[in-house]
């Protein structure tokens, strides 16, 4: 056997070769073992970052050599169930946008446009066209790529003689400067259709462009909300120029946008959902050029402090229902659609990157489990919010449990949900141009598993072809097989899951065992013949997540997959037309259960049930998903839905219940359109609790903003100061210079003498201020009268306002605002005293 010393070679060697197998292939004859077969599995943790893969485009030097290098599009053909949701995707809302959306009429946008005129000039096209673009060429469909070629040829002869390009209205968007964010987007729709076409306009019209960009004044760079948030993108893009080119000033412009965007390598420095989801891994993607590794440590840094607090759930997101806010981490909140699709294109980033397999497996977690109920089975609408726990999806308004007012739930392809209604395209085909990866030393990695077939470059440059058959995550095993016109001779990477304790692989029948640890590679470096057969068994089995941060809630996971209780679905048309309907679904079936598990082993409390016959092509439904668990549960008597429709949030497990025992089922998440996956466990004995009936806010007010909440008033959450935007407020906004008021009531009377009052005050930011005068009042019988001896009702701001009164008895205090002429106002916190 050869020697194949590697770096970070895990376990011992010996045991990790698949000892005896050589010995036992070489005994009968077939063809593959006569010209010096040799089949040796290594495991390693990352790939080696020696050499450059010069078969394709790897990083160049100075830049930290690439782990993994994305192959051309096209390279990978999807299959089964993956190529289904892309074809329902060209069939639905993404595949016929154009005849849906204002943002994606021809005629209407500036960036269609060779002067850049045009009413649309923003984000939505180019979120739209970086997918549909991609569509087409995974699914090799004429028709989506000479559609997308119209707009991007537009494009292409928009360019200005300095080297600016598209919608001239954004070179002076920011209050004059240039708004660059939808630039940002439409770089990506250049590189792909060039990685797929190698269309010859591109690298110089991305040249020009960045040179242009490259003169800007280093603010540039840290101007707007979401330019500066998402700057790192264009990293990426200079980065992708560089190796194509090898122009230094790249790799400058490249250091001016790290030195000067929002600093994403000091932490989380903005908690908006779609900000996050693409803003963390900033740090990684310029970790090639500065090699150092605290930047890769920052990007897993920030996913953890985003998800040690606000993922204490299953399903791979985060409760981000616009902005990740204090004390709303239930599973019951929501993860924007944008947020799924930018979090799985971040990991798909991350694991070329840095080589880690652990961004494979949080992008599979994200697409088999979060992605397909974002949308209608059809593909034919979408919601704003996915969340773990969601049992209604009605159109109506669910703020201030939900920070967006308005539809966020219900099914639609309009542009209530505009950004994700264009966005969404780029999550499938991206995640299909990921499934094999281009290893530096010349070899291929199966790195997402999915059917398919992937033709690339090995070795000494030979062609390859490799057809992956696999019903993953609905089954255990990957058949590869080979084709090749010679043999030859290069590693084969086979990503090994976290959850995966004792994968097994074969090659053409003889298996050996895999000594490996979860989260690895395993490599098999052959000479590799024509019909070649590799079989890799990944062994699933029942596990339960214990989320002690929330209430100590569980869920149940089956490899890669995440469950869901299955829950009946009446789907109801409320809007739309009959080809593209907007759509409500209600639950048919009771879903407050919480979960009887075997204590000493909660896993054992499942019952797996596959279904018999093949993968149905769409996976992704309640009735058609291929594998079900059943376990015993007991209804929850007092868990309800709130009077905004959102299921009512968890409650500590283990709970009490007098209900009898019944058999439930669940299915994938990801077929779950109602779902509870964050599940309480019932319990008996003293550690027992009552769910109790959650209790109505105490405050109330004349009016409130729907994105705040009177309870935000209550919350002890302490205010830096009062144009503090980290915490929830209570707004009147946007009523301005009007007479309001807020309410407190008691639960039984009680003497108070004192409140205290922190204003909220946004100068500078929006138009909410101190109001010009208040008084307080408490209630006496049917009448509010107000307190006596009181001293200073003051309006001061970044501090409480301390109002003293001769003690009262009451069951409520009100208190009264005359807001400022012209603006509105708020409050952070309202604290009572005795
Ligand atoms: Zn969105």
């Amino acid at each position: 056997m050869k020697s194949n010393p590697t770096p970070r070679l895990l376990g011992s060697p010996g045991r990790l070769r698949l000892a005896g197998l050589l010995a036992a292939l070489c005994l009968q004859p077939q063809v593959w073992c006569m010209a010096d077969a040799d089949v040796a599995a290594r495991v390693v943790a990352v790939p080696p970052a020696g050499s450059g893969n010069a078969l394709y485009p790897a990083n160049r030097q100075p830049l930290a050599p690439s782990r993994f290098i994305k192959l051309p599009i096209g390279s990978i053909t999807p299959k089964g169930w993956l190529r289904f949701q892309l074809q329902l995707e060209a069939d639905g809302m993404t595949g016929h946008l154009e005849e849906i959306s204002q943002w994606c009429k021809f005629n209407d946008s500036a960036w269609a446009s060779p002067s850049g005129e045009g009413k649309f000039g923003w984000e939505e096209l180019p979120y739209w066209l970086k997918g549909y673009g991609d569509l087409g060429y995974v699914l090799n469909d004429p028709k989506i790529i000479r559609g997308a070629r119209k707009w991007i040829d537009a494009t292409l002869s928009s360019q200005e003689a300095d080297g600016y390009f598209g919608p001239r209205a954004n070179k002076t968007g920011l209050e004059g400067h240039p708004d660059l964010w939808p630039h940002m987007v439409m770089l990506n729709v250049l590189q792909s259709f060039y990685e797929f076409s190698a269309d010859e306009r591109v690298i110089p019209f991305m040249t020009r462009y960045l040179k242009w960009l490259n003169a800007q004044p280093p603010e540039t760079f840290g101007r707007g909300y979401w330019p500066k948030i998402r700057f790192g993108d264009t990293i990426e893009s200079a980065q992708w120029l560089y190796n194509r080119t090898g122009q230094p000033w790249l790799l400058d412009l490249g250091r001016k946008i790290h030195d000067n965007m929002a600093r994403w390598d000091t932490g989380i420095i903005n908690w908006h959902n779609v900000n996050l989801a693409q803003g963390f891994r900033e740090p990684a993607v310029y970790y090639p050029q500065a090699r150092d590794q605290k930047l890769l440590d920052a990007a897993e840094g920030n996913y953890q402090a985003v998800m040690g607090v606000y993922g204490q759930f299953p399903g791979g997101g985060f409760a981000g229902d616009e902005n990740c806010r204090p004390g709303y981490t239930d599973a019951r909140q929501g993860f924007e659609t944008c947020g799924i699709v930018e979090f799985m294109h971040s990991f798909e980033m991350l694991v070329k990157i840095s080589g880690n397999p652990l961004w494979a497996d949080r992008c599979e977690d994200l697409a088999f489990n979060s992605l397909p109920a974002a949308l209608t089975p059809d593909l034919k609408g979408l919601h704003y919010l996915t969340c773990a726990n969601q049992v209604q999806l009605d159109k109506n308004n669910k703020s201030p449990g939900i920070q967006n007012g308005g539809t966020m739930f219900s099914y639609s392809p309009y542009e209530v949900y505009r950004c994700c209604q264009h966005n969404v395209s780029h999550g499938w085909p991206y995640y299909a141009e990921e499934l094999w990866l281009a290893t530096p030393d010349r070899g291929l990695c199966a790195s997402l598993y999915s059917a398919c077939q992937v033709t690339a470059k090995v070795g000494d440059a030979l062609r390859v072809t490799i057809s992956e058959d696999t019903d993953y995550p609905f089954g255990q095993s990957v058949e590869f097989k080979l084709s090749a016109p010679q043999p030859a001779t290069f590693p084969l990477y086979l990503r090994i899951p976290r959850w995966c304790a004792n994968p097994s692989v074969a090659v053409n029948g003889e298996t050996a065992p895999l000594d490996s640890r979860p989260l690895a590679y395993a490599v098999l470096d052959r000479t590799w013949k024509d019909g070649d057969r590799l079989s890799l068994r990944l062994p699933m089995k029942v596990s339960v997540r214990k989320w002690a941060k929330n209430n100590n809630s569980v869920s149940v996971d089956y490899g890669p997959l995440s469950f869901s209780l299955k829950i009946g679905e009446r789907y109801s048309r409320y809007g739309g037309t009959p080809a593209w309907p907007e759509t409500e679904v209600f639950p048919t079936t009771p879903w407050n259960y919480g979960l009887v598990l075997d204590d000493r082993d909660p896993a054992k409390s499942f019952e797996v049930v596959a279904k018999p016959g093949p993968v149905p092509l769409n996976p992704f439904t309640t009735e058609s998903a291929p594998m079900e668990l059943r376990v015993r549960a007991k209804k929850i008597a007092a868990w309800k839905q709130d009077s905004l429709g959102l299921v009512g949030k968890l409650q500590p497990s283990p709970v009490k219940s007098d209900e009898p025992i019944e058999t439930v089922t669940l299915i994938p998440m990801g077929a779950a359109r109602l779902r509870i996956s964050a599940f309480p466990v019932i319990g008996e004995g003293q550690d027992a609790h009552e769910w109790t009936a959650p209790k109505t806010p105490p405050v109330s007010a004349s009016h409130c903003n729907e994105g705040d909440s009177p309870e935000a008033m209550i919350d002890g959450l302490e205010p830096k100061n009062s144009n503090d935007h980290s915490i929830p407020r209570f707004t009147w906004w946007d009523h301005r210079g009007s007479a309001e008021w807020v309410q407190y009531g008691f639960a039984r009377p009680r003497t108070v003498s004192a409140v205290e009052v922190y204003w909220f005050d946004d100068t500078g930011v929006g138009s909410c201020r101190v109001p010009a005068s208040w008084k307080l009042l408490y209630q006496e019988g049917e009448n509010w009268k107000p307190v006596e001896d009181a001293s200073e009702f003051a309006v001061r701001v970044d501090t409480y306002n301390r109002l003293r009164f001769k003690p009262v008895r009451t069951t409520a205090l009100r208190l009264e605002v005359r807001l400022q002429p012209g603006f509105s106002g708020g409050i952070l916190q309202w604290k009572v005293g005795e």
